[in-house]
């Protein structure tokens, strides 16, 4: 099972992304992470990468596609694996049709939707702990004490890109980023729409259409 996650900053990806793997005991595949990983580890791709990274380039679909090749070879993603952050190309949606069909798997395309106004609410009540890194919420999940981290006690912060006007510009660049990939799956009648207010509807939709056959 290929599982390919879309969705805008503030839709609450990862939460659907890590409830998806531990129903399907698949590995959740961030290329974000993968890319930080070779960079730390300084590997030969690593080393590509932060040359990109450092002049301000998108890496080039090559090396990321290697990169996350390689990390879905692994044992681990034996029986299949969770993409997230990729294919960001048109290219590289070519070589996940590759990889899909050497290992004689089927690739499903999800979209997460969730509409704008209830985004930018969300991302603008968003909090986050500048010492430990605590990510809290003041409408879904706000600190016991006012304005203070559960967990070490330090004043929270208000992220500078979590503001509406900025969250708008980057939701506008997500959408234009990402409609060439989707609109390659949306020809080949292989994305589905999830749309839901909440992660649990957004999870339904999905394992509804995953488990209809
Ligand atoms: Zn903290």
């Amino acid at each position: 099972m290929i599982i390919v996650l879309f969705g805008a900053p503030g839709v609450g990806k990862g939460t659907v992304a890590e409830i998806l793997c531990r129903r399907y005991g698949i590995p959740h595949v961030s290329t974000g992470d993968i890319l930080r990983t070779h960079i730390a580890k300084k590997t030969e791709a690593g080393e590509k990468i932060r040359e990109f990274v450092d002049a301000g380039f998108l890496v080039p679909d090559e090396i990321v596609t290697e990169v996350v090749r390689d990390r879905v070879g692994k044992t681990d993603c034996a029986k299949g694996f969770l993409l997230d952050g990729f294919p960001r190309t048109v290219e590289q949606a070519r070589e996940l049709d590759k990889i899909a069909a050497e290992r004689g798997e089927k690739i499903h395309v999800f979209n997460i939707d969730v509409p704008e106004d209830v985004i930018v609410r969300r991302l603008c009540a968003r909090r986050i702990c500048p010492k430990c890194g605590a990510i809290y919420n003041l409408e879904f999940r706000p600190p016991k004490k006012d304005m203070l981290c559960d967990c070490c006690g330090a004043a929270l912060a208000h992220r500078h890109d979590d503001r509406d006007e900025i969250i708008k510009v980057r939701l506008r660049e997500y959408g234009k980023m990402t409609k060439p990939v989707l609109d390659y799956y949306g020809k080949k009648g292989m994305a589905a729409h999830a749309s839901g207010l909440y992660s649990e509807e957004v999870i339904n939709k999905i394992v509804g259409v995953l488990e209809k056959k």
